[in-house]
């Protein structure tokens, strides 16, 4: 019998972050598992420990049910593939053999499992036909989802990974997507996540293309599967035929063509046509992600995220340490501004550290950000005395996050001036003058707007958390990410409101949550008077270019008329209504 060639599946998620690669996939969570531990079970404990096993195929058996069951209808021809791998869960070979093992050697079930997987191989291995050694692959494939749910969840290392691939993941964790290395890691796909979770904006942080939230259908890719990750249409084809191969060779050609062609433009300023300006910014994680900023013709950092530096290491990082990371990205920047946010640690970017995280059952609502660093002060003061220094080389902002309450202002203002006299004690250079301001991002802090706008120089508009705190909408649950919209009369009104107190305070009003990277929104933050919008990097061309072909005037009509509405979709029909043509005209250069 020859053998089948795999058939080319479909897989449909959500668009995270744009554009097209081809190659292996790598299995992060499998990878997990490649190293067994062995260890001894004593008699008494054999029978539990065959249970454990049981309970895992049949979580196995469970989970390839609901694969089926939650595939699209054009997957679903393809699900008895699916089907064999639930027969084969039971399969004499491997299931009575395992428990038999554990019993005669008194083994863990994972050792078990290991042993007689090998001994599978090997045999399918040495026989002529095709196909037997693919019945083989398929008792491999089945048996690694079951030492998966052995083993639990296990992290592995992706800076370890050494060939290029696109990683296939249920989610990554923000230690996780720190350690990608950009030359070895093509592209991205996962089970969890939508745009504005954490490893959507990485990825698009460093132009990986991804798509997300692909639910259970992700299981289906195999390791060093070929695969296509179209990040622009949220689409994952797995063993592509070679027609769509070809396909999308021209496709992903197209694509570098548009991303040219918009970066040319990309150095012009963000000016309306009737001569009002605005600034576009860089949003960066790390430090070597200046470069892209300029690239794409940023005209500053409007955020960065420093919480990055504290992860993947067994200590806090040291005042010399941040000063250095921080001065890197001042010293190529100068003189346009740097926003430097402190650290938003938890929630969704919770770091490994026995000392300081804790099982939070709702860690969204926990002890994050401001919050974790008004409780540990010296952490805190390490952070703020090392931006206090920075800020006497360039033009340094500092940034607060998760605030929803007065008193947090107060109280770290009071710490900033507390770090600065103590600097100036110790005749350490360092500037006073620093421009401080909020991130807008929780609906208490809209709603008592007026009274922070007093007590900082600036507002800076988180609309990812906003919109997951105002809406319920839980950022990284792909269940819900096509709720997260920022055009919800809800959140319209909310960024109004904060742009008029504001204005009326005379302080700085800027943007740097995801509605602030599609030309759609641009229009309406134009309206409402917003100065800089800050984005991943590679969104600023076609923000700009937005900008360029828009009139302030025009744009203030529509949000008063915006404002009237009382759905997502009035707003978003009245946004393709009126800017229809140049948005399509931005997206046509595709
Ligand atoms: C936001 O919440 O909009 C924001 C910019 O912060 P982060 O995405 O880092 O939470
Ligand atoms: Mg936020």
């Amino acid at each position: 019998m020859t053998k089948t060639p795999a058939m080319e599946l479909v897989l449909k998620g959500i668009k995270a972050s744009p554009g097209i690669c081809i190659g292996k996939a790598y299995l992060v969570d499998k990878e997990g598992v490649e190293v067994v531990k062995k260890y001894n079970i004593p008699a008494k404990e054999l029978g539990k420990e065959i249970n454990r096993f049981k309970s895992a195929v049949k979580q196995t058996s469970d989970e390839l049910h609901r694969i089926i069951e939650d595939s699209p209808e054009e997957f679903r021809q393809n699900a008895n593939i699916l089907e064999t791998y639930i027969l084969l869960l039971k399969d004499k070979m491997l299931y009575e053999r395992t428990i038999e093992t554990i019993n005669d050697e008194h083994v863990n079930a994972e050792w078990a499992l290991k042993k007689v997987v090998m001994g599978i191989r090997m045999m399918f291995l040495d026989m002529a036909d095709e196909y037997f050694r693919e019945r083989g692959n398929d008792i491999v494939h089945v048996s690694d989802r079951i030492m998966r749910n052995l083993v639990g969840e296990e992290q592995v290392n992706l800076g370890n990974i050494n060939k290029r691939v696109i990683l296939v993941a249920e989610d990554l964790s923000p230690a996780q997507t720190s350690q990608i290395q950009l030359e070895k890691i093509m592209g991205l796909i996962t089970e969890r996540g939508g745009r504005a979770s954490h490893t959507g904006i990485i990825a698009r942080t460093l132009e990986i293309p991804a798509t997300l939230g692909l639910g259970q259908s992700i299981r289906v890719v195999r390791h060093d599967d070929i695969i296509i990750v179209d990040g622009n249409e949220g689409v994952v084809i797995v063993n592509p035929s070679d027609d769509t191969l070809i396909e999308y060779e021209e496709r992903k050609f197209a694509y570098e063509r548009y991303k040219a062609i918009i970066a040319r433009g990309s150095y012009e300023a963000a000016e309306t046509v009737d001569g009002h300006r605005l600034a576009v910014m860089g949003n960066i994680e790390l430090p070597e992600e200046v470069v892209s900023v300029l690239d794409y013709g940023g005209d500053g950092i409007g955020l960065y995220r420093t919480e990055f530096q504290y992860m993947n290491r067994s200590e806090f990082p040291s005042e010399e340490e941040l000063f250095d990371k921080y001065k890197d990205v001042v010293d190529v920047m100068a003189p346009r501004p740097v926003t430097i946010r402190t650290l938003d640690v938890n929630g969704d970017k919770a770091v490994s550290w026995e000392q300081w995280s804790r099982e939070e059952i709702n860690p969204a609502l926990g002890l994050r950000a401001i919050r974790y660093c008004l409780k540990k002060p010296k952490i805190f003061k390490t952070q703020l005395r090392a931006i206090l220094r920075v800020a006497a080389y360039g033009n340094v902002r500092i940034l607060i996050p998760m605030i929803s309450s007065l008193e947090e202002v107060i109280e770290t203002k009071k710490l900033i001036m507390e770090t600065a006299d103590e600097l100036e004690k110790e005749g350490v250079t360092f500037s006073r003058t620093i421009q401080t301001g909020v991130m807008i991002e929780v609906p208490s802090a809209v709603i008592i707007a007026d009274s922070l706008a007093r007590e900082v120089d600036f507002f800076s508009i988180g609309t990812n958390d906003l919109i997951q705190y105002t809406l319920a909408i839980d950022r990284g649950n792909f269940e819900v990410a096509h709720m997260h919209q920022p055009l919800h009369p809800a959140i319209v009104k909310m960024v109004k409101h904060v742009s008029d107190v504001a204005a009326g305070h005379k302080i700085g009003l800027y943007m740097c949550g995801e509605m602030a990277s599609d030309p759609i929104h641009v229009p309406l933050l134009l309206a409402m008077g917003i100065k800089e919008l800050s984005m991943n990097p590679q969104c600023i061309p076609e923000v700009k270019r937005m900008i360029r072909s828009l009139s302030l005037e025009g744009t203030k009509d529509l949000l008063d008329k915006a404002l009237t509405l009382n759905t997502t979709l009035e707003i978003n029909n009245l946004m393709q209504d009126t800017y229809g043509k140049i948005l399509s005209d931005i997206a046509s250069l595709k």
